[in-house]
C-alpha cells in the first residue's frame, strides 16, 4: 500500500494526513501554487499561527470569515481555523469543497454544549427563542433560531421583541456580558471557552502596575471579573481596530495571543503584551487552533483531505440561524 493510502486509513483516528513533507520544499511557494491550480481560497482565523495568517487570502474573526465563505467564488475553501468554523463555511457554501487541515482542531466551548443534552434542556423552556454563539456545532445550530458572533451579539439580542423570552448558548460569560449590555434577562447555558476562562486576575493586576500607561482590553468571552478591569471590550476584530485608533502606545490584551500578530503589523510603533493565564505560560494560546500547521495546510491542499462533510438536513436546518444573523449584521452595518 502506498503512503497516501495508509495516511487515508488513519485519517479519522489522527485527524490529519500523516505524511512526510520534504523539508527542502518552500511551503509558501507550494501553497500559493496549489491555490492558483485548484482555485482555492485560504480563510484563516486571527488565532492561527503567524505563518498561516501570512499565507491566507483572508484573515478575520468568525463574522468576517462567515461573510467571506458565503461570498467567495473559489471552488475550494481551505479553512485555517477550528471545526465549527469550517462547518459554518460548508453550510454557507454547500456546493464547495471545504477542507480543514486537522479535523481534531475542535473547540472547548462548542464541546461544552452537546446537541442531545441541549435538546433536552430546551424542553424545559418551550416558549423561548434560542440564540447561539457561532462557536457551537452544526447540530446545535439546527436547534438555534438566531446565531451570533461577538461583533453582532448585541444587535441580535436587540432585534428580538422585548416580551420574547430568550435562551443564550453556549458561552455563559458572553451571555452574562450581554445581559448587562442589553438589560435582557436570558436563560444561559453553562458553557465556557478554556482559553478565555483561565486569565489570571492577579497576574493581570501586577502587569497593569508594571505598565501604568498600558490600556487593558479584553474579549467578552472572558470572565466578569476580568472584563471589569478592561477599558475596552470587543470582538477580535473590534480589539484590533481599537488598538489602531487608540492614542495609547501600550496594550495588555486578554484574548488568544494569535491576534497580537495582526495588531503588531497594523501598529508597528506600539507595544502589545499578552494577558497571562493561570498556568505557567506567559501568553494564552488555544491548543485547538494551534493544531493547524503550515505542513498540514499544504498536505490538505495537495490531497484535498480532510474534507468537511455534513448531512443535507443539517446544512438546510443549520443554515437558517446563520442567514438570520447575517441579515441582522448587514442591517446593523457590520458587513456590507
Ligand atoms: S479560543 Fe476558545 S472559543 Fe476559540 S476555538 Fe479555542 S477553545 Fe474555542
Amino acid at each position: 500500500m502506498d503512503a497516501i493510502a495508509v495516511a487515508q486509513q488513519t485519517l479519522t483516528q489522527k485527524g490529519y494526513l500523516d505524511l512526510e513533507v520534504d523539508p527542502t520544499l518552500d511551503l509558501f511557494e507550494e501553497i500559493n501554487r496549489l491555490k492558483k491550480e485548484k482555485n482555492a481560497i485560504i480563510l484563516a482565523h486571527y488565532y492561527q499561527e503567524p505563518d498561516i495568517q501570512d499565507i491566507a487570502d483572508y484573515i478575520g474573526d468568525s463574522l468576517g470569515l462567515s461573510r467571506e465563505a458565503a461570498n467567495t467564488d473559489a471552488d475550494i475553501i481551505v479553512f485555517a481555523g477550528v471545526h465549527f468554523m469550517a462547518e459554518t463555511a460548508k453550510m454557507l457554501s454547500p456546493q464547495k469543497k471545504v477542507l480543514l487541515p486537522d479535523l481534531k482542531a475542535g473547540c472547548s466551548l462548542a464541546d461544552s454544549a452537546p446537541a442531545p443534552l441541549f435538546k433536552k434542556f430546551l424542553e424545559k423552556y418551550p416558549d423561548h427563542v434560542v440564540v447561539s454563539y457561532v462557536n457551537c456545532s452544526a447540530e446545535l445550530k439546527t436547534l438555534t433560531d438566531i446565531c451570533c458572533t461577538s461583533t453582532n451579539a448585541v444587535d441580535v439580542i436587540n432585534s428580538i421583541p422585548l416580551d420574547q423570552k430568550i435562551i443564550f448558548a453556549p458561552d455563559k460569560n458572553l451571555g452574562a456580558y450581554l445581559i448587562k449590555k442589553t438589560g435582557r434577562d436570558m436563560v444561559l447555558w453553562n458553557g465556557a471557552c478554556m482559553v478565555h476562562e483561565i486569565f489570571s486576575n492577579e497576574k493581570i493586576t501586577k502587569l497593569m502596575l508594571r505598565h501604568p500607561h498600558a490600556e487593558f482590553i479584553a474579549h467578552p468571552e472572558c470572565e466578569e471579573h476580568i472584563l471589569a478591569k478592561a477599558s475596552y471590550i470587543g470582538s477580535t476584530t473590534g480589539l484590533l481596530k481599537y488598538t489602531q485608533k487608540s492614542p495609547a502606545k501600550e496594550f495588555i490584551v486578554a484574548t488568544e495571543a494569535g491576534i497580537l500578530h495582526q495588531m503588531q503589523k497594523a501598529s508597528p510603533d506600539k507595544v502589545f503584551i499578552p494577558a497571562p493565564p493561570e498556568n505557567n505560560c506567559a501568553c494564552n494560546e488555544c491548543p485547538y487552533m494551534r493544531l493547524n500547521t503550515l505542513e498540514k495546510l499544504y498536505l490538505c491542499m495537495k490531497h484535498e483531505l480532510p474534507e468537511i462533510i455534513l448531512p443535507d438536513w443539517v446544512i438546510q436546518q443549520g443554515r437558517v440561524c446563520i442567514d438570520r444573523m447575517l441579515e441582522i449584521s448587514q442591517k446593523a452595518g457590520h458587513i456590507h
